[in-house]
Formats: C-alpha cells, sequence, structure tokens
C-alpha cells in the first residue's frame, strides 16, 4: 500500500493549463485573475466582499488589525486549533482568552464563553473544527448583548452551512485558507469575508503596504504619479498565478465536499461497531466541510496507535495540540490546562485519519482494517 497522507491537494488538467496561461500572460503578481477570485469568491458565499492574500495566517493578521483594538483587549478564543489562529491575536497586543470546547464537535462552548466576558472583553475568534460550523445563532448572540466583535477563523469552512446559509455570512469576518490540505488550494493563500465596507478597505490597504492610490491630494490633484501610505500594512498580496489556481478550484469546490463527505460516512459505517471509538458527531441543521475526520480513543494508548499506524505508512495525525501547551504561550499567556477538562480530554484521545477527495475506496478499508488491528495487537 501507497503512503496515504492525511490530506492532500485535488489538481486536475483545468488547474493545471488555468495557472499555465497566467504564466504566460502580462501579470504574475497582482493583476486581473485576483479580482476575478476575489468576485469568485463573494458570489458563492453571497458577501458584499472578499479580499484575497497570501496565507489563512495574512488573512487573520489584517481580520484583527482591521479591529484596531486598545492594546490588552481580551478576545475569547478556542486553544483547540492551530497556533495561528491565536497567534494573530499576539500580534495586535491583545490577550487570548481560551475556552473549553465541546467533546463531540471541539467547537468553542458558548455557555463556557459567557462565563469568560470582562469589562476587558472585546472579541470572539472561534473555530469552525474540522469544517463544522459552531453554534453561530448562541454566538452572535452572545456578541450581540455584549457589543462584541465576531471573527470567525473558517479555514477549515469553506463551502460548509448553517442554517441553509453559507459560513461567510454570519461573523463581522470570516478568515479562509487555500493551503493544500484545505478545501481548495492556491499552494498557500488565504482570504477574509466581510459585508462591512469600513473593515474592507482596511484590510484592502493592510494588505498592500497601506497604500492608498486614490489619496494623493497633498501633491495636487493633477499628480497621477502620487499615491500616499495612510496605514502601517504589509506585502500580503496574492498572486495571479496562485487566483488563477483558486478560480479553477473553486468550481470544484461542491464536488470535493461531497466526495468528502461520503467518504466520511463510509467511515463511520466501518467503524461503527467499534465501541472503543467514538466517531464524529454531526449537528442538526448545518452542512459540514468534513476538512478532517478525527475519532476518539479509549481503552487505547494514543502514541502506541499512531505509531502503529505510521508503520502501515498511514499519515495520522493529532489536530491539535492545545496552543497553551506550547514553550511560547506558556512563557507569555500562562495558562493552567486543568482549566480546560474537556479540551485536554480531547486532546489526549484524539486521532485523524486520512481524509481528502482522491482517497480511494481501497485506502480507506486499509486504515479501517488498520484501525481493527491496532486493537487487537496493542496491549
Ligand atoms: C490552516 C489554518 C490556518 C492558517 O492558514 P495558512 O493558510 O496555513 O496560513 C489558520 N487557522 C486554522 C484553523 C487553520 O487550519
Amino acid at each position: 500500500m501507497r503512503n496515504i497522507p492525511y490530506g492532500h491537494q485535488s489538481i486536475d488538467d483545468e488547474d493545471i493549463n488555468s495557472v499555465v496561461y497566467v504564466l504566460k500572460s502580462d501579470w504574475l503578481t497582482t493583476g486581473p485573475k485576483v479580482p476575478e477570485f476575489e468576485n469568485g469568491i463573494s458570489d458563492y458565499i453571497g458577501c458584499r466582499h472578499s479580499i484575497a492574500v497570501n496565507s489563512g495566517t495574512s488573512a487573520l493578521d489584517i481580520a484583527v488589525q482591521a479591529l484596531n483594538l486598545p492594546k490588552g483587549s481580551e478576545v475569547i478564543t478556542t486553544p483547540f486549533t492551530f497556533a495561528a489562529t491565536n497567534n494573530a491575536l499576539l500580534y495586535h497586543n491583545l490577550k487570548p482568552v481560551f475556552t473549553d470546547i465541546d467533546k463531540q464537535t471541539r467547537n468553542i462552548n458558548p455557555d463556557k464563553i459567557r462565563k469568560n466576558i470582562t469589562p476587558k472583553t472585546r472579541a470572539i475568534m472561534f473555530v469552525d473544527y474540522a469544517g463544522q460550523p459552531c453554534k453561530i445563532d448562541e454566538i452572535r448572540e452572545i456578541a450581540q448583548e455584549n457589543d462584541l466583535w465576531l471573527i470567525e477563523d473558517a479555514c477549515h469552512a469553506l463551502g460548509a452551512s448553517y442554517k441553509g446559509k453559507k459560513v461567510g455570512r454570519f461573523a463581522d469576518m470570516t478568515v479562509f485558507s487555500f493551503h493544500p490540505v484545505k478545501p481548495i488550494t492556491t499552494g498557500e493563500g488565504g482570504a477574509v469575508v466581510t459585508d462591512n465596507d469600513d473593515l474592507a478597505h482596511k484590510m484592502r490597504l493592510f494588505r498592500n503596504h497601506g497604500i492608498d492610490k486614490d489619496a494623493k491630494a497633498e501633491f495636487g490633484s493633477d499628480a497621477d504619479w502620487a499615491y500616499d501610505m495612510v496605514e502601517l500594512g504589509r506585502n500580503y498580496r496574492m498572486t495571479d498565478i496562485q487566483a488563477a489556481l483558486g478560480i479553477s478550484q473553486l468550481k470544484k469546490i461542491d464536488t470535493f465536499i461531497a466526495k468528502r463527505k461520503d467518504l466520511a460516512t463510509r467511515y463511520c459505517e466501518l467503524l461503527g461497531d467499534m465501541p472503543q471509538i467514538e466517531t464524529p458527531v454531526t449537528m442538526e441543521k448545518i452542512t459540514h466541510g468534513w476538512h478532517l475526520f478525527t475519532i476518539l480513543l479509549s481503552s487505547m494508548n494514543r502514541g502506541k496507535f499512531f505509531s502503529f499506524m505510521k508503520k502501515q505508512n498511514i499519515g495520522v495525525n493529532v489536530h491539535y495540540i492545545p496552543t497553551y501547551h506550547f514553550t511560547y504561550y506558556r512563557k507569555n499567556v500562562p495558562t493552567n490546562p486543568a482549566h480546560f477538562p474537556v479540551t485536554e480530554d480531547v486532546f489526549n484521545r484524539i486521532i485523524t485519519l486520512p481524509l481528502y477527495p482522491g482517497l480511494m475506496d481501497e485506502e480507506l478499508g486499509f486504515v479501517v482494517d488498520m484501525t481493527k488491528a491496532a486493537y487487537r495487537q496493542i496491549t
């Protein structure tokens, strides 16, 4: 059996041809393909603005920057995510206030959000873990009652929906990633979507050095050569090469998700007879993006299971090590893990099994067989 990774991009000839087309054109970096990709995302989601950048991490960074919160403001967030989610708060001297998760979905628990609100709280940054939308109605209600901004890290959840509406239509700003393992890819890439004109304007400035080409009054109205720098921005621009791939990939997002769902359903059926394993639970009234397929092990040492599967060339993984365990966080945001009993329990027992649109049925069967073999062979 070949090596089976936990996630993998799906690239076809149409994707390749669209990139080659750009390579033969006049524009390599930001040209006509970037706005075309942005319009494609906005149309797909049904939102006003889409700002494409060079990674999901950059997208989180400009989203947080756009809020312009006072130093030391508290932002309620989940520790059960990729570090980039929480790092975006540290870039802007904000305090991540970690909040425990729900065991079934691994998403932030709204009841625990309420308990963590203080007079310094300004925003909630939540993650749709594995592509399953959070309890968005509850989170929005808390935000409204307490006058808080909402940033949704939907890096797993492009194409997922909640009560019939696409993820991207709920928070003040929603962030996507186009890394190869994510729902669609541009190699590296990311985007923020929003309906807020002011935030969109600011984020467009932040991704390009803070340069405003329309603000040149200082040099006279006939100074066509002039531009102004009005904010401290960076170079987070997406290239046309990436955007062309994104345009082509976006056409296939619903097919990708349908394939992921089929495979996830098959896993649940085949692993369902194992009392030692908890397969993932899908909430009602949502469409799951199935970025990750994770199980919880019981009566089994996770380290031993991990090594056993790795020996079979199966790319199991642990999503995620809670952020507060990392050295940088222990130094700068000291946090007692005992305050997060659900996060700790899930972290200690979770394993990601391979899931991506190109995973073959016999490969999935092999992963299931080896999962069962692990329980027979490891004591
Ligand atoms: C992948 C990911 C990111 C970062 O995206 P990049 O495009 O890799 O920078 C942020 N948050 C979450 C939850 C992710 O999974």
